[in-house]
């Protein structure tokens, strides 16, 4: 019997890729020699310190039962302490801060938490995808303010017309930004705060790349005065440590959005897997440590080798100040959905199409930095 699907997915944005996504496929059972810029996934290793933590953590009996949504009182001190320590903001490890598993868990489920079938959710975009599932999946409207270089891709919340601001409840932000590798500043932190409290809006701020960055560290929204008042940040150890598969993050913020997203998780999931806390405290614990150093040393120069490379090309890249992603902008005359296609085809390079994150991604295509820097030069070449 085939299944109709709901009609909640349904009213999902359509999936652009398959047409590259069958040709990239096609290509490598081929044998041709990919260089896949396309995914945005560490390619270097979690540190050999966490993963010691979980062999131990993982061979202890206690930690293979269901887990506290909670999680370990241990585990919330650790990033309670490594919060005030990075940003100067004091958390209360019971009531802002909850583990999640992985950011993107949290980021789709908060809608389901804080908004009603309805209600408005401001969403700048390119973007991460999951905001848009997210609210629809709560039978949510999306609202989309475009970040471009016209506004320094930072949304201008005065754009945002009186009845959509009465009917808004939520606010996406995502600083540092993909895909545009934008880092937002304290000043741009107090606008949309001072946003928030008049309009009496929720900012959710997903700070899954803060600290992936190339000159300061980017700052926290939790920095600004008052701000738990009408925020919450998303935190992740995924880019931090190269844990992506690991699947562990934080919600951090503003108590009664905190103790809704736990309501809601309770009802689904059952917390994560015990170990993988343990060692999410030896990462904390470690962060200071010189492979820290390295892996920015490393993203730096991949970086650099891309952006000097492609100027040297004649094109103009802007060079981003966080993440690990090129936004490259391409010759108006092609679509980026064209464009891509047109590199996979003659220079076996993946790059995703900037309308895989919202319409203003046309003009656009990203590159990830997760190669090695010889095929980031390799990829020049081909160019
Ligand atoms: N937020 C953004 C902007 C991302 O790009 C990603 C992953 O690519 C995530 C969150 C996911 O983080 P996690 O692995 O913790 O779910």
């Amino acid at each position: 019997m085939e299944f109709k699907r709901s009609k909640r997915l349904e009213v999902l944005p359509p999936y652009l890729f398959a047409e590259i996504d069958r040709k990239k496929k096609a290509a490598l059972e081929a044998g041709r020699d990919i260089i896949n810029l396309g995914i945005g996934d560490p390619d270097r290793p979690t540190p050999d310190f966490i993963i010691d933590e979980l062999r131990r953590a993982a061979s202890d009996s206690k930690n293979h039962q269901y887990a506290l949504n909670l999680g370990l009182p241990e585990l919330r001190v650790t990033f309670s302490q490594w919060f005030e320590k990075r940003f100067g903001v004091l958390l209360d490890p019971n009531r802002e801060i909850l583990p999640l598993i992985g950011a993107k868990e949290g980021i789709a489920h908060l809608p389901l938490s804080v908004i009603n079938p309805g209600d408005v959710v401001l969403i700048p975009e390119p973007c991460y995808p999951p905001y848009v599932s997210g609210t629809i999946f709560a039978g949510g409207t999306p609202f989309y303010l475009p970040i471009t270089s016209d506004n320094k891709f930072l949304p201008d919340l005065e754009s945002i017309p009186q009845e959509v601001a009465q009917k808004a409840k939520l606010l996406y932000l995502n600083y540092p930004n993909n895909p545009t590798g934008t880092v937002a500043d304290l000043e741009f932190f107090q606008t949309a705060v001072d946003f928030a409290r008049h309009s009496e809006i929720l900012i959710a701020q997903d700070a899954a790349y803060s600290e992936i960055y190339f000159d300061e560290p980017p700052p926290s929204i939790l920095e600004v005065e008052g701000a738990k008042e009408v925020a919450v940040e998303f935190h992740s150890l995924s880019k931090t440590f190269n844990m992506t598969g690991w699947r562990l993050g934080f919600i951090v913020g503003n108590p009664s959005a905190i103790r809704a997203l736990g309501e809601v998780k309770t009802n689904i999931d059952s917390g994560v897997f015990q170990a993988i806390q343990y060692a999410g405290i030896a990462a904390y614990q470690g962060y200071d440590r010189h492979w820290r150093q390295e892996l920015l040393a490393t993203y730096r120069t991949r970086r650099d080798t891309l952006v000097d490379g492609l100027e040297f090309l004649g094109w103009k890249v802007s060079r981003p100040q966080g993440t690990f992603y090129v936004w490259i902008p391409i010759p108006e005359s092609i679509s980026s959905l064209d464009f891509a296609s047109m590199l996979l085809d003659k220079a076996n390079i993946v790059v995703t199409p900037g309308t895989g994150f919202g319409p203003s991604g046309e003009g656009f295509v990203r590159a990830a930095l997760t190669v090695d820097v010889e095929r980031i030069k390799e990829a020049l070449s081909r160019l």
